[in-house]
């Protein structure tokens, strides 16, 4: 990563080659939508199996994350957050039509909890993440974690283990369920 940044690549977009239509792993959802992180601006240090990663203003936390895992060969393992957001879109899973409803919220928001886990679909990390959401009057938003734009800052502790977990997608639920 610091090479990166010596050589003057901090600035190159990233295509963290998320496509949600796939990453949400069933058809019915219309709209297919790539996520882009410009740079490389997250800062992380490793203690014991524990990443501490901050994630900076302007930055995307589900393509930041995605890139993170794909550049330091985390394939497994949990991760927990805080921080504060000012763009943010959540979903919600409709299990009797197997519809994806999403919602963008805009404002002053505290993420007060994102957690998730981190497994392998097709090859590449394939990250679940739920978050909560504090807005200004306390109130309490929450759902599936698509996309989310840091205002203040994020921390994230990933616990990552050895060992690697797939994604199959569930005809019937239209998800993609852990391969156990
Ligand atoms: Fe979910």
């Amino acid at each position: 990563m610091e090479n990166a940044r010596r050589n003057g690549e901090i600035n190159t977009p990233y295509f963290a080659n998320i496509d949600i239509k796939e990453y949400l792993g069933h058809n019915k959802f219309k709209s297919s939508m790539h996520l882009f992180v410009k740079g490389d601006n997250m800062k992380h240090t490793k203690l014991g199996s524990k990443y501490f990663v901050r994630i900076d203003k302007g930055e995307e936390v589900v393509a930041s994350l995605h890139k993170f895992c794909t550049d330091n060969g985390l394939k497994s393992g949990s991760v927990i957050g805080i921080g504060a957001a000012d763009r943010i879109t959540i979903g919600s899973f409709n299990t009797v039509t197997k519809e994806y409803h999403n919602k963008e919220l805009t404002g002053e928001y505290e993420i007060t909890n994102l957690t998730g886990n981190i497994t392998q679909k097709n090859g590449e990390v394939y990250l679940h993440l739920h978050i909560t959401l504090g807005d200004e009057e306390y109130n309490a938003h929450g759902g599936h974690l698509n996309q989310c734009w840091i205002s203040g800052t994020c921390e994230l502790i990933i616990d990552a283990v050895d060992g690697e977990i797939g994604r199959v997608t569930d005809d019937y639920s239209g998800l993609n369920l852990w391969e156990l």
